[in-house]
């Protein structure tokens, strides 16, 4: 389970619909404990993806670097990629499931019209061949 504090939400929300019509991505950093992950900050990176970025992200190694350096430094960890699907469902693409990391939690935000509509998160299996629906709680 993978459970979002109300704070971050608000920035992931409000950074998929800054970028519409263009997907956008960032990181999630939290914790995981007993009770599963929880995310505690949400940090919007770059889409360094060249051309239309309306169906395409593109995550720069360093930007990743430095998302996972952040991390360590307030004592948390990276706990997943979100992006957001401008005019599309919530669903994992196969090209996401391309560019996935199987350790990561996968949260895709669905903006209709430049609203935020829904969302869910994925979880990549190590083969990259399937990633399977892992629910999603917004907290306070
Ligand atoms: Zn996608």
């Amino acid at each position: 389970m993978l459970r979002i504090l109300r704070i971050p939400f608000a920035v992931m929300r409000a950074h998929a619909e800054a970028a519409y019509p263009n997907e956008c991505v960032g990181a999630m950093l939290g914790k995981t404990g007993p009770d599963g992950k929880t995310v505690g900050l949400a940090m919007p990176l770059e889409n360094s993806a060249e051309g239309s970025q309306h169906a395409f992200y593109q995550l720069s190694n360093d930007s990743l670097l430095a998302a996972d350096m952040a991390a360590r430094q307030m004592g948390m960890d990276m706990l997943g990629i979100y992006h957001s699907h401008p005019d599309a469902d919530a669903y994992f693409s196969e090209t996401d499931l391309k560019h996935s990391c199987p350790w990561y939690s996968f949260v895709v935000l669905s903006v209709k019209s430049g609203e935020y509509d829904h969302s869910n998160s994925w979880l990549p299996d190590f083969e990259q061949t399937r990633a399977e629906r892992e629910e999603l709680q917004i907290a306070e």
